[in-house]
């Protein structure tokens, strides 16, 4: 099948010809003809699998035409978790309707600028990439007109509602036009997401793609066991130093352990920044660039970074900290081995993380081969049956680290744990109404993920 066979607008075929595309991805296949049709649709599609076009280009079909309803509000409403996905669906609408004349593309996230929001708000827009919280603050003041709306897509629906955002997804939805065109796409269709869907979308046509797995065949997951924080910054600092190593993304815990690792690695002349859910938008953003134009090669982040993030020469992922929740792990190690290219994928365990591995190894219904590097062999003697794997052929190298909350490991080794005694409920002001609104979901009180909150 070629882009042709879709029937997709001429300026929008010139566009992809122009990116390089030749044949569409199998969600893309499966996904336009029915969005061109009119149908509702969910689709199991993770970051990775074209899944932004297959939304992105029926919807860019659509405005194509001309509507006949009066105003200036959008006709097409992308919902995503993070800031960061946002600006990557935002960037691939302008680069697909780029031969489409005057379309506009506004993105409304948390962390920016009210002003400059309201200003853009205020024109004629097409299609409006947004944050849920940021949203609803808009739609509460009364900035935005949705009369003429005609689709609505929920992109990577699984997170935001992990992310404690269901009701303002519902409130959002509610306040479309019920003859909108609705979207859900989500890494699993289960049934939470089933009862969303059922809310939502009108007999939505269900779509699934190839599981995760084989599209992952080109990154090599490595599994290092490790005793304590400093055998972790031992292994880390080895990894680094590996010429084949272009760009990393290291992952931990929590935002403080993102900072300080960040600091740590960037004095010992590693070259790296940190990325989480605190900084300003603009930091945000000047970092991703910096990564993006190869000026950065390690990113220290949380999980804000685990999706959406799609450059060619991350050759590394390192799990420094092991994800909360085993579905992250896909996200995370999915920003290498991109755009066809082989990646490296290499996560620390210790005996505390057992279960947490389990988890992983069920979900990719696979088992992470363990490595270990001569001369960095863990103390810890791993599960039965766990310690098979190959030995890594690399030199010895061990450069001895000084960092700052290594010194108490008791404390500070398992990072996973430095979220425990807060309370996890945040709240915070909804705009004219005065009402706050609490992010809780019962069950997941220590997610590392709430601390991501777009908003
Ligand atoms: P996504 O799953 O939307 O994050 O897309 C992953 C990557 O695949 C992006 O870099 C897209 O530019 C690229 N891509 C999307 N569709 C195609 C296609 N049909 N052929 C080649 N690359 C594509």
């Amino acid at each position: 099948m070629s882009f042709e066979d879709l029937n997709l607008h001429p300026a929008i075929i010139k566009a992809i010809n122009d990116l390089g595309y030749t044949t569409p991805t199998p969600i893309q296949q499966q996904a336009i003809p029915q969005l061109i049709q009119g149908h509702d649709v969910m689709a199991s599609a993770q970051t990775g699998t074209g899944k932004t076009a297959a939304f992105m280009l029926p919807a860019l079909h659509r405005i194509a035409t001309p509507t006949k309803v009066h105003g200036r509000g959008p006709r097409i409403l992308v919902l995503t978790p993070t800031r960061e996905l946002a600006l990557q669906v935002s960037d691939a609408a302008s680069k697909y309707g780029k031969y489409l004349p005057r379309i506009k593309v506004v993105s409304i996230l948390g962390g920016m600028s009210y002003v400059l929001q309201n200003k853009l708000l205020s024109q004629n827009v097409d299609i409006l990439v947004a944050t849920p919280g940021r949203l609803i603050d808009h739609i509460q003041r009364g900035r935005i007109d949705f009369s003429r709306l005609e689709m609505l897509v929920l992109d990577e629906a699984d997170r935001m509602l992990d992310m404690g955002f269901v009701q303002d997804v519902e409130s959002i939805a509610s306040a479309t036009p019920s003859s909108r065109q609705t979207l859900l796409f989500s890494a699993t269709l289960d049934s939470t997401i089933d009862k969303i869907a059922a809310r939502l979308l009108k007999s939505p046509k269900r779509i699934q793609v190839a599981s995760q797995r084989t599209k992952l065949e080109n990154i090599e997951q490595r599994l290092h066991y490790v005793d304590d924080l400093s055998h972790k910054n031992r292994l880390l600092d080895h990894l680094l130093r590996d010429q084949s190593l272009k760009q990393a993304i290291v992952f931990t815990a929590t935002k403080r352990d993102a900072d300080e690792l960040a600091d740590d690695l960037a004095a010992q002349g590693h070259g790296a920044e940190a990325l989480h859910g605190d900084m300003s938008q603009r930091e945000r953003t000047r970092t991703l660039t910096k990564l993006r134009n190869g000026r950065l090669r390690i990113l220290v982040a949380t999980d804000v970074a685990a999706r959406g993030i799609d450059i060619a020469d991350i050759t590394h992922v390192i799990n420094f900290d092991l994800p909360k929740f085993a579905e992250d792990y896909v996200h995370r190690i999915g920003r290498t081995g991109r755009a066809g290219a082989s990646g490296v994928a290499v996560s620390f365990a210790s005996g505390k993380d057992s279960i947490s591995l389990k988890r992983i190894e069920r979900f990719m219904g696979q088992r992470i081969t363990p490595s270990v590097i001569p001369g960095m062999e863990p103390k810890f003697k791993p599960r039965i049956g766990q310690n098979e794997g190959k030995t890594q052929k690399v030199p010895h190298v061990v450069h001895k680290r000084n960092r700052s909350w290594a010194s108490n490991e008791k404390n500070s080794f398992n990072h996973a744990d430095s979220n425990r005694n807060h309370p996890h409920k945040f709240e915070r002001s909804t705009g004219n109404d005065g009402k706050k609104r609490s992010f809780r979901r019962p069950g997941q009180l220590n997610s590392g993920i709430y601390a991501e909150s777009s908003n």
